[in-house]
């Protein structure tokens, strides 16, 4: 199939895998973006041949320029290489691979520029949803959603006609390695401990809020806003086995889920290829050998984080912003060994309780309540 793809965090697990299905499916990447991992940028570029190699640590860039001189990739620095290669005019399709609210502003770069957005990133619809979808829908950008459980309610949602016919999404959610474990329990788990998902491989600060739920929380507020849905008609499903990927209920009480291996080849895909579907490098799911599928409730009085998340849908405005900001700032004091894991909760309940909310932020508003929520962490 011919797409021609900007790969914004190529040297990550998303952008790892994009790369995967890009070369399975006989697509082309045309810019590849990292931070400072130059070994694998240098690695991808002289296998994948882009247009357009970015780093956005200009001494990382300024390596990886005298490495690739001898190609005919051009490399650029710094967040505005980043930009450039969101509206690279030879890419119909960008996949905003990179984590944290780093990617909020090349995102609105390819929306502007009119591609295809494959979106990964989360943190960009928590911080800045209403937004980001006002200026999707004023360029005519199409947002097809890479996360597992929003693809799922993405296909889900296609057999619908009127949204009024939507009874609730349900969420699902594998647990994190933490599931079932008592707040007692969980006063000394280690990041190695929090850093081993059961089911997903994935990049740490994304594996840490997996432990915390905050993924999931960060899932709801996204879906809140992809799909126009109140906090009210969106639930969450602990499914132990992540084999069914999200399911939309409707008014008449029928459900529809959408199931798969664990494996994000597949919606990465389905993003790139959508409305058709092609064969691909993702594992078939062989429901023969699986096993039994297992659901449960969340203890959100353990695993705060989600009911912080809740909270921040149902406040709106920046809260969404401040509740990402915090939550990224204590996730990386504790992949630091710097605080606890459940110390994560308490740094984000302190900085929501402290950094005034703003209803109806613009981008400046947004990105000044992520900085005074990372103050307030500390
Ligand atoms: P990783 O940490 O594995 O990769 C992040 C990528 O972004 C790397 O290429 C990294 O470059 C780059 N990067 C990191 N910081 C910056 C920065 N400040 N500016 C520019 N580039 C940066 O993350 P994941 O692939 O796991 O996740 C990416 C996004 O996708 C996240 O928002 C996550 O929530 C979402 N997601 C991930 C899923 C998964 O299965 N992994 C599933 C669903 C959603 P370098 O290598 O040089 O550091
Ligand atoms: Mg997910």
């Amino acid at each position: 199939m011919s797409r021609k793809i900007a790969i914004l965090g190529s040297t990550g697990s998303i952008g790892r895998q994009s790369l995967d299905v890009i070369a399975a499916c006989g697509m082309e990447a045309v810019a590849l973006t990292a931070h400072a991992s130059t070994d694998l940028l240098e690695e991808q570029a002289r296998r994948f041949h882009p247009r357009l190699a970015v780093m956005t640590d200009p001494v990382a860039a300024a390596d990886l320029k005298v490495r690739l001189a001898d190609t005919d990739v051009t490399v650029l620095s710094g967040p505005e290489g980043l930009l450039e290669a969101a509206s690279l005019p030879e890419a119909d399709t960008v996949i905003t691979a990179i984590v944290g609210i780093a990617g909020l502003r090349p995102t609105l770069a390819a929306i502007r520029a009119k591609k295809r957005i494959a979106l990964a990133n989360k943190e960009t619809l928590v911080c800045a949803g209403p937004l980001v979808l006002a200026e999707a829908k004023r360029w005519g950008a199409e947002i097809v959603p890479v996360d597992s459980e929003h693809s799922a309610l993405f296909q889900c949602l296609q057999a619908n006609r009127d949204r009024g016919e939507v009874k609730r999404l349900i969420l699902t959610c594998s647990g994190g390695p933490f599931y079932g474990r008592t707040a007692d329990e969980l006063r000394c788990v280690t990041r190695a401990q929090a850093l081993h998902n059961p089911n997903w491989s994935m990049g740490a600060k994304i594996t840490i809020d997996s432990a915390t739920l905050m993924n999931k929380g960060l899932e709801f507020i996204e879906a809140m806003h992809l799909y126009g849905m109140p906090p009210e008609k969106i639930s969450i499903l602990i499914h132990r086995e992540s084999i069914i990927h999200s399911l939309v209920e409707y008014c008449d009480n029928a459900v529809l889920a959408q199931l798969g291996a664990p494996d994000m080849r597949l919606p990465i895909q389905y993003a790139l290829t959508w409305p058709r579907r092609v064969p691909g490098p993702a594992d078939p799911l062989d429901l023969w050998h699986c096993g039994s599928l297992t659901f449960g409730s969340p203890d959100e009085s353990v695993f705060r984080c989600l009911a912080l998340a809740k909270q921040a849908a149902r406040i709106g405005g920046t809260a969404g912003a401040i509740l990402n900001g915090a939550n990224e700032a204590a996730v990386a004091l504790f992949l630091d060994d710097r605080i606890r894991f459940l110390e994560i909760a308490d740094r984000v309940e302190q900085a929501m309780s402290v950094v005034p909310v703003i209803p109806e932020p613009d981008l400046d508003e947004i990105l000044e309540a992520d900085q005074a929520a990372r103050r307030a962490v500390g």
